[in-house]
């Protein structure tokens, strides 16, 4: 299927239920037109210094400074977020300059230059080409701050970036855009575009490289698609994250981490604690300091600057949460705290859920439920955690609290993720830019899209300084 003209899209107000904004999504046509622009526009860009990018992104970053409020204001009603809103642009442009500095040393040490050890009279030198065009093709569920730290390492690498955010919360890119603008060098080599999955798909069949942030269903046609056309594939995909704690971690302090850990953003964040295994022995405990401190969890309604949880962002990803629910307590799973949505004031809230007696024949421990629900399962070894941890066909990240560092260490080595938060959940924003990471199993591909050798492609240039060996007199034996 194909989208050849513009089409109308409603966008839902998640703080009111109303549909008050619409969209229309470009089409096939316009994303040829805007990827042939783009490649016009790109090896300027690309031969241009490092030096040179950097006082451009150094200008954008400014930028996004002073437009922070307009950007905030249009997040902060895409999201139904608060806080999260806040800190956005603050992520994009902490980013940006914390690239700006590194970049000319990334570049400088990926360079290969010498002779061949074999043939010393053989000189190599590696340089870079950008891939052209990369696309960037976004979620909704922190539509600002992934759809834009991903054109980050692109821009630097030389790369032009056409950007594709969902079309669940798309309201940020026209101030986005604005900020773009006033950059009219910028302007020539990074466009975000709004439109749906026709219109992603479209892009996936325009670029050069494409890094993906969404659903693994989603995720493996985009990698498909990529095989297809022989080009990379970045895929930052879903995750139903694990946390074990031990009996002898401190259960107060696991308590606090493993609430924060499912709980921020509604739960709607890929490295939520999605999964609890406690000990035994502790088990009861637990439950019972989780569920105190659960209580004091407030929504943010009807004070949308009060409280901590706020409403679902998007209506169906609310009835996906009610779903797995409804069969964790058909198969025997007991509501300790919490319950399904409800809508207040047509948005759709849902308080911190816990439920106990759950396995993993339910929806709740194998998909990806994306809401504020913390299932906890009582295990009796050690083995037996960490074979649940890894039952699992996601592998984004996971967590453990033992009594002692080395003690959560020694499991969590055994656990199939690519980051894992030691005696705390959730860490994986400190880890952000300066820890590196894949995903395992069906949670990514092609490791995290953040480095700028990721879109580079490596050149070789390799002269001969002697005489060329002479075939008839040598052979293959100058070439061994
Ligand atoms: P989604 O797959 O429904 O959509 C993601 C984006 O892909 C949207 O922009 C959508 O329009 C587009 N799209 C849909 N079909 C497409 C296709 N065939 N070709 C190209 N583009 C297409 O995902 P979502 O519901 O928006 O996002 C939530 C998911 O994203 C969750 O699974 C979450 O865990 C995951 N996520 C992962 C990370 C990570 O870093 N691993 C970060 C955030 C979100």
């Amino acid at each position: 299927m194909t989208s050849t003209t513009p089409r109308e899209l409603a966008v839902r107000n998640p703080w009111t239920g109303a549909i008050d904004f619409t969209i229309t999504a470009a089409s096939d046509r316009e994303i040829a037109d805007w990827s042939a622009r783009l490649r016009r526009a790109q090896p300027a860009w690309g031969e241009a210094s490092i030096e040179h990018r950097i006082a451009v992104m150094q200008h954008w970053a400014d930028r996004l400074e002073r437009d922070k409020a307009s950007l905030i204001e249009a997040d902060s009603i895409d999201t139904g977020y608060g806080q999260i809103s806040r800190v956005a642009p603050d992520m994009v442009i902490n980013a940006i300059r914390r690239t700006a500095a590194v970049a000319p040393r990334i570049m400088d040490q990926a360079r290969r230059r010498g002779s061949s050890p074999a043939l010393p009279h053989i000189k190599y030198d590696t340089l870079f080409k950008p891939y052209p065009l990369a696309g960037i093709i976004g979620p909704w569920n922190a539509p600002l701050m992934l759809s834009t730290l991903h054109v980050i390492a692109p821009l630097f690498a030389g790369c032009a970036v056409l950007v594709k955010p969902s079309e669940v919360a798309p309201r940020f890119v026209k101030p986005m855009m604005e900020t773009i603008r006033a950059i009219p060098e910028l302007a020539e080599v990074l466009v975000y575009v709004v439109g749906d999955g026709l219109t992603g798909q479209a892009i996936v069949n325009n670029a050069d490289i494409i890094n993906f942030t969404g659903s693994v269903a989603n995720g493996r046609k985009v990698a498909e698609t990529c095989a297809k056309r022989f080009i990379p594939a970045i895929l930052e995909l879903g995750g139903k994250d694990p946390v074990i704690i031990t009996q002898n971690a401190d259960l107060e302090q696991a308590a606090t981490a493993v609430l924060r850990g499912a709980v921020t953003s509604t739960g709607q964040v890929c490295f939520s604690i999605e999964r609890i295994y406690v000990q035994r022995t502790a088990h009861d405990r637990f439950v019972d300091l989780l569920i105190a401190k659960a209580a004091e969890v407030r929504l943010n309604y009807p004070d949308p600057h009060a409280g901590q949880l706020s409403p679902f962002i998007f209506e169906r990803q609310a009835q996906i949460v009610d779903s797995h629910i409804d069969d964790a307590l058909a198969k025997g799973a007991v509501l300790r705290c919490g319950g399904k949505s409800e809508k207040l004031g047509g948005g759709l809230y849902m308080r911190p859920t816990l439920l106990t007696g759950v396995n993993h024949d339910m929806l709740i421990m194998r998909d990806e439920t994306f809401g504020p629900v913390m299932p906890v399962m009582a295990y009796d070894t050690e083995e037996e955690a960490i074979r649940l941890a890894n039952d699992s066909y996601y592998g984004l990240s996971a967590a453990v609290i033992g009594g002692d560092e080395a003690e959560a260490r020694r499991i969590g080595v055994q656990i199939n993720a690519g980051m894992i938060s030691l005696q705390d959940t959730f860490l994986t924003f400190a880890g952000s830019g300066v820890a590196d990471w894949d995903s395992f199993n069906y949670s990514g591909l092609g490791g995290r899209g953040s480095g700028i050798l990721t879109f580079l492609r490596k050149q070789a240039l390799l002269t001969n300084t002697a005489e060329p060996a002479c075939f008839i007199k040598e052979g293959l034996k100058a070439v061994k």
